[in-house]
């Protein structure tokens, strides 16, 4: 897996500072009204819906220009929004370990079991890629503040990429949010705002806060940019795998944008014909607690509901009513041929201690969802004898020691 050579930002120089990238402007996913690439937009206003990032894949491009990049996620910068590299706000993210998962495959009689790990990102999850991408595409444009609601990882991540690039952050965060979430924030200079409800309640709050607009709104898709730095899972995945993709990818689902993202992130490659077949089947999981897009699963609806009064979990970031997204994230299961599957605290405990026990590896709550999901579809046929399955270990699960005791 993967690939040897050791080039990295130190032995690597860039030629120039313009971006070769194939970004051709936004579209909503809806109606198809797109955006030219320097109009800067968030959302659609109207129909209340995402706005996602196009790229011109017509014209051939070789899997030959990766040869020699540095490992990060910003060796695709072809399919990435940036156009000027002095813009890009980095702290090292992405190209993640790809691992084989050797006993619990066999236990579970399994082709192969891969775990993703995203716990190894800057300030310990995934959101890095998300939240470095976002920052970075608004300093091209000039913003210099930002605000978001956040479970948790994203107000950690935010904090670090605008403490690194000197531009202002505020966090909202839930009351329920383990301690070492407020306290990085607010370590790397973040105004944190604790808020007595779940992440919608925070939503709200900073809304009010900022009725003037003076923050960019980071929030989970109502910025399409987010959703550009989660893709490049998608790519690291192809790439690690010998752009061979496995038949089921199963990933803790709370606002989405990783779903999402890595779908879009295996049709861009597709287009460019560096992968032949898409034959894997994507996976949301979330906690019985606060489960909107398994019941629209479970109706067969392209659509979740807000869900009222969520449980708390010991997996925050999957504590989210209602997913901006949702509409989104219902295609790509549907689309992928997938599931949608509900996972309880205790099953949670159940498969954290199991992984690490005999893999050696402290999943977050969230990844150990993801590993009882496996489990439970196994047990149920939905995942065959022989299959080759990816987990999605998206965080660190040492920033929720507090849970956990
Ligand atoms: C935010 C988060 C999630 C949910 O991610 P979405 O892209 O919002 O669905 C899952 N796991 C962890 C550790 C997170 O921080």
């Amino acid at each position: 897996m993967g690939n040897n050579s050791h080039s990295n930002e130190f032995n690597y120089t860039y030629s120039k500072v313009k971006i070769n990238t194939r970004y051709s402007g936004l579209i909503n996913h809806e109606t198809g009204k797109s955006y030219s690439i320097d109009e800067v937009q968030s959302y659609c206003k109207e129909t209340n819906e995402p706005l996602v990032a196009q790229y011109d894949l017509e014209q051939p491009l070789n899997k030959g220009v990766l040869q020699g990049r540095p490992f990060n996620m910003w060796r695709y910068e072809e399919l990435l929004p940036i156009t000027d590299r002095r813009f890009v706000v980095t702290l090292g993210e992405g190209f993640t370990p790809l691992m084989k998962m050797k006993q619990l495959a066999q236990q579970y009689s399994l082709g192969s079991l891969l775990l993703k790990e995203e716990g190894v990102n800057p300030t310990g999850s995934f959101k890095a890629r998300g939240l470095s991408m976002a920052v970075s595409k608004a300093y091209e444009l000039g913003i210099d503040s930002f605000a978001i609601p956040t479970a948790g990882n994203a107000g950690s991540a935010l904090s670090a990429y605008c403490a690194k690039a000197g531009l202002e952050a505020n966090i909202y965060m839930p009351k329920l949010t383990p301690k070492m979430f407020q306290l990085d924030c607010s370590i790397m200079g973040a105004n944190v705002c604790v808020i007595d409800g779940n992440i919608s309640d925070c939503g709200v709050a900073m809304r009010r806060d900022n009725a003037e607009g003076k923050w960019w709104d980071v929030t989970t898709l109502k910025e399409p940019f987010r959703l550009e730095g989660k893709k490049t899972m998608g790519f690291e995945i192809a790439e690690q795998l010998n752009w061979k993709l496995p038949d089921v990818l199963i990933y803790p689902t709370g606002g989405g944008t990783g779903l999402i993202g890595i779908w879009k992130g295996f049709h861009e490659l597709q287009k460019l014909g560096w992968i032949d077949e898409i034959p894997t089947r994507m996976v949301a999981v979330q906690t019985t607690g606060c489960d909107p897009i398994v019941r629209a699963f479970e109706e067969g609806r392209n659509f979740s509901v807000p869900y009222e009064d969520p449980d708390v979990t010991i997996a925050n970031g999957l504590r989210v009513p209602h997913a901006f997204g949702h509409k989104l994230i219902m295609k790509t299961i549907y689309e992928s041929d997938g599931y949608a599957v509900r996972v309880s605290d205790d099953q949670i405990r159940d498969a954290l201690r199991e992984f690490a026990g005999q893999e050696g590896i402290f999943l977050s709550p969230e990844g150990a969802a993801v590993w009882h999901a496996a489990r439970h579809l196994k047990s149920t046929n939905r995942i065959k004898d022989g299959e080759s399955v990816l987990l999605l270990n998206t965080g660190s699960g040492y920033k929720y020691a507090e849970n956990l005791w």
